[in-house]
This record gives C-alpha cells, structure tokens and sequence, in this order.
C-alpha cells in the first residue's frame, strides 16, 4: 500500500502512459488512465474497493458473465476547470442508477461509500489525466459483472466492480442521419431495458449494422410491440422539436432514465421552453417533417451530451431536418456544458465538487 484516500487504499502505478497522450486530438475512450479502482463482492459481501494500476484481468472460463451476460455500467464524465478543480455532474443519480441496474440483474447492490470515495480517491490519483481543452473531459466507465464460476445458470456468488477512465473528446463527430427501426427492437415490457446492462447494447449492433449500411450512422428504436412509437436514439434518448415544443417520451421499463434528458428537462423548461413528456408517434413525426413543422430532432446522453439529427429514414422514405439558427440543441447544450465545467452559475445544485 502506497497511501489512503478517503479510506481507499492506493497502489501506484509503477510508471505513466500519460506523456504518449496527445490531449489536443484525443478520440472517445480508447486511452485509459494509469489507475482504476477494484473491489470485489465475495464470502458474500462487498470487500474494500482499491486504487491500483490499471491492467488486465484473469478471469476462470466458467465465470458467468462470459455464459449469462451478468454485467451492469455506468458513464459519467469529470471536468477540470480553469482553477484546476474537478467536477462531476450529478454523480449520485449514476449510483443509483447503479444499484438499479444491478438489482434487475440479480448483482447485489453496492455501498454508496465504496462507490463515491472509490471514484473520488481514483481521480485524485489519475487527475493529471483530466482533460483541461474545451469539449474534452475524463470519461469515466464504472462496471460490475458476474466473476463467480460455473455453468450453472444462475446468479453468481462473486462479482468484481471497477471504474476505468479514458481521457477522450467529442463522441461523434459529423453527420447524424438516423433510421427509424420497424423490426429490431431494444428492449420489451417487463424486460431490462431500463438497465444499463450489458447484454442491451449486443442486441443493438446487428440492427445498427444494417441501419450503417444502408448509409445511416444510427437506429432510433421504437417500441416493440406496435413499432408506431418513437423511444430511444441509438444509445441516447431522443428529443423531438415541433414548431417551439421539445418533447420526449416517458421513462418506462423500455426508456432509460437519462441523467442527461432530465436535466435538459428542467433546463429547458427553466428557460421557458415549452417541454412535453409524452409518447411520440412516428407518424406524427413524419407529418411534421413533412409540412415543416419538425424544427429538430437530437440524443441525449452522457458522453455526447446532446447529438443533433439531420435527417431520417423510414419506410424507403428520407427526410431532411434542416439546420437551424436559434436551435435549441446548440442553446441547452451550451447551458448544460457551461454547469458541467464550472464556466456558469448552478442554479440547480448539479454540479458536484471533488474534494
Ligand atoms: C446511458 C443511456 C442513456 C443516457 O443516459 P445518461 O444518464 O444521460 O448518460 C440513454 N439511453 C440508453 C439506452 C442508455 O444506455
């Protein structure tokens, strides 16, 4: 042991990576810092999390998360500011999210204190890595999966929790055509798709594979019983703008409970925006893009924060959604960016000091 923080033990890395890291042209989560914090559930509780070096696993081949897919994650971001002191944005709802994923996956849920003063001592430790330039940050992955062995299929008796961060810029970059889905689904009534767990995004590829090839870079998923609602984008959730309007739809064991999408809620609404959450048809969208009402169309998500649509596809038809002025996207994005890096006052409480 080299030190503790906030009750965490650290073990140092031995050497850094970070003088190979060009900070100015960095891409989204392919560098990870030198550290990530480890802490394992077994004889049947959570033991004390630690700071180490940042390495590969061992894992036995009967481990479950390989055969059942037990695995839940997390994405936030941490931001440095002028002054060199580090933000989080809402950290505690990611926690909870957390544990509500896990809960769904039959993981046991994790203490608040391991979580919080685990994240806080790794970011002490690898702050160098924070990213200071303008639209970058410390992505910041914190997951926990089914370590425990054998190929019977039930919940495992061990499990492992780790963050892992990667220093990385904006998420996409270019164009964002979509395909409204009328087949593949993301998720069902009564199933998982209010989790963020592992196994949601596999089931999404295939069907973002066609969609890639058809010359589209992203799926909105509509729901899977009737396909006439639109839900999520890609994995984002999705806000539509008709004349001055920005609705969304409800959360729902189909809908993720977006950090981002509520705050854009409440900012927006703050701001006088007129905000609806409500089902959104397909139909309606397509009637709106077609006699010009449909003003914007945008995801919302941790690491893009807000990802503007040009334009769609749906039933062998495109349309366009032109760019605007005064969009609201590039206004609540700004606001919500302004909070995250300390640039504007926090009327909200959201932001949240490293300490
Ligand atoms: C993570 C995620 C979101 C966005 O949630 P944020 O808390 O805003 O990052 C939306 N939809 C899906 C399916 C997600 O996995």
């Amino acid at each position: 042991m080299d030190a503790l923080i906030n009750d965490i033990e650290i073990i140092k890395a031995k050497t850094t990576k970070i003088n190979d890291v060009d900070f100015d042209n960095l891409t989204f989560g392919k560098i990870l810092t030198d550290h990530m914090l480890e802490c394992d559930f077994k004889d049947g509780k959570w033991q004390a999390p630690k700071v180490v070096p940042y390495q590969p696993i061992t894992l036995d081949p009967s481990a479950k998360i390989f055969h059942y897919g037990q695995s839940v994650f997390e994405g936030m971001k941490a931001y440095k500011d002028a002054d060199g002191t580090v933000w989080l944005f809402r950290p505690l709802d990611n926690f909870k999210r957390l544990n509500i994923s896990s809960k769904r996956l039959a993981i046991p849920e994790l203490p608040e204190d391991y979580f919080m003063n685990g994240l806080k001592a790794l970011l002490k430790v690898d702050s160098d890595w924070i990213p200071r330039n303008e639209g970058s940050s410390l992505y910041i992955r914190p997951f926990i999966f089914a370590s425990g062995k054998g190929f019977h299929a039930s919940p495992a008796d061990e499990y492992k929790f780790i963050i892992a961060c990667a220093p990385s810029g904006s998420y996409f970059s270019g164009e964002v055509k979509v395909l409204i889905e009328e087949k593949y689904s993301r998720s069902a009534n009564g199933g998982v798709g209010f989790a963020k767990a592992g196994g949601n995004y596999a089931g999404q590829f295939y069907p973002t594979q066609l969609a890639v090839d058809k010359g589209y870079q992203q799926v909105i998923w509509t729901d899977d019983n009737t396909h006439e609602y639109i839900e999520e984008a890609g994995a984002m959730n999705i806000f539509v703008r008709i004349n001055d309007t920005l609705i969304t739809g409800p959360t729902s064991d189909r809908i993720l409970d977006g950090i981002t999408r509520k705050s854009i809620i409440e900012l927006a609404q703050s701001k006088g925006i007129p905000v609806e959450v409500r089902k959104i048809t397909v139909s309606e969208v397509v009637e709106a893009a077609k006699n010009g009402s449909l003003k914007e169309m945008f995801g919302a998500g941790t690491a893009a924060v807000i990802s503007p649509i040009s334009g769609f596809g749906y039933k062998n038809e495109d349309y366009d959604i032109p760019e605007m002025e005064d969009a609201y996207a590039s206004f609540l994005k700004k606001h919500i960016t302004d909070i995250q890096t300390n640039k504007s006052e926090d009327p909200f409480g959201w932001r949240y000091k490293v300490e």
